[in-house]
């Protein structure tokens, strides 16, 4: 293989270079028996055994309780933002939001769609700091409130788990398996898997069992936790590629230690580049201390005009997505668990050499 760049792009990522091989010879001919995943039923022995493996490895990785289940569905997040509202809530009901981020927020508007309303408990201005718990306004009786663990555009993180009285909700598309977390403090967690997970096509639902059963009626099958949890998330036919290279990257992220040694990996690698920002004068990353995210570091640079040739001369040096997203601009670094600690050292390097430039 050439060189591969340093990608930091916030999804689809980055993924381990070793998964890439091993899926490059599964997707052909797995396991020397002649025909690749991709050709596989998906009720065939040799893709339960992978999609059965991919589980184990998860519940392990994060210690998930067994009165969890976990379905692999399609979708992506976005298509878990409306079965939220339709696996806990009827269309009478209330649910609370709390917002420190774009996803938070188009969470909220998708579930406002399938609920009586979606009331903003809190709701960061502008988008650089969790709000504290002590300002959440919540609703009479929430079904259930939502919160967005890692707000990948704006880079803004949580950095403990609130207290609720309803089931917390959690969209840890951008955060999950970057850090150990007690998932028997929320009812459901839920994830896009082209963050941290591998490929993009499906989404993670970590759901305690007591929250099923009471799906609407009308729910379409493909978003009905319920009946996916009967039929083992096949109530069609799953994402099967994508299941099958998250379950190798569940496996490679096991042999690196798991999530407890990904987590001082990731903390070092962020407060580098963090360190980097605030030491410089061109480069600005306006987010709380606290609630800095060590997966999405989002930055601008101070002086108009050089966000291009910054981007520009960042390619040349095999740095590539770094450009912020669409909607707030500036530049993000992402760095996922795949992202090596030479990738952030090259950033780093390069951010400084860029800094000393004249222009
Ligand atoms: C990327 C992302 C989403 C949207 O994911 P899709 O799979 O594209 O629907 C939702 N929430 C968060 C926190 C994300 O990072």
């Amino acid at each position: 293989m050439t060189q591969r760049p340093y990608n930091f792009n916030a999804g689809p990522a980055m993924l381990p270079e070793s998964v890439l091989a091993e899926a490059k010879e599964g997707l052909v001919d797995y396991r020397g028996s002649g025909r690749g995943v991709l050709e596989m039923g998906h009720r065939e022995d040799d893709f339960l055994e992978i999609a059965h493996a991919a589980e184990a490895d998860l519940r392990d990785l994060i210690n998930i309780p067994d009165n969890y289940k976990v379905l692999f569905l399609h979708g992506g997040a976005r298509g878990q933002f409306a079965a939220v509202p339709m696996n806990l809530a009827t269309r009478n009901d209330t649910a609370d939001y709390v917002v420190n981020g774009s996803w938070g927020k188009a969470a909220a508007a998708e579930g406002k769609k399938f609920l009586a309303d979606a009331h903003i408990a809190a709701e960061s201005t502008p988008y650089t700091y969790v709000p504290d718990e002590s300002e959440w306004r919540h609703s009479a009786r929430p079904a259930y409130v939502h919160i967005t663990d890692n707000e990948t555009i704006d880079g803004v993180a949580f950095d403990h788990i609130p207290e609720t009285e309803a089931p917390l909700v959690a969209d840890k598309s951008s955060d999950i398996l970057s850090e150990p977390i007690e998932v028997s403090k929320y009812a459901v967690i839920y994830f896009g898997t082209q963050k941290n997970s591998g490929p993009a096509g499906m989404a993670g639902v970590i759901v305690r069992e007591d929250m099923l059963g009471a799906t609407r009626p009308d729910t379409p099958a493909i978003l009905d936790w319920t009946a996916e949890a009967e039929q083992g998330s096949m109530v069609n036919t799953p994402p099967t590629a994508t299941w099958y290279i998250a379950g190798l990257v569940f496996k490679w992220l096991k042999n690196q230690g798991g999530v407890e040694a990904m987590a001082e990996i990731n903390k070092h690698e962020a407060e580098k580049l963090y360190r980097a920002i605030d030491e410089s004068e061109l480069y600005m990353n306006p987010v709380r201390r606290e609630n800095r995210s060590h997966m999405n570091v989002p930055f601008t640079i101070t002086v108009p005009g050089l966000d291009k040739i910054f981007l520009l001369e960042a390619r040349t040096q095999g740095l590539i997505n770094l450009k912020g997203h669409r909607s707030v601009g500036g530049m993000r670094a992402s760095l996922y668990n795949a992202m090596p600690e030479s990738g952030v050292d090259a950033l780093v390097e390069f951010m400084k050499a860029f800094e000393e430039k004249p222009f």
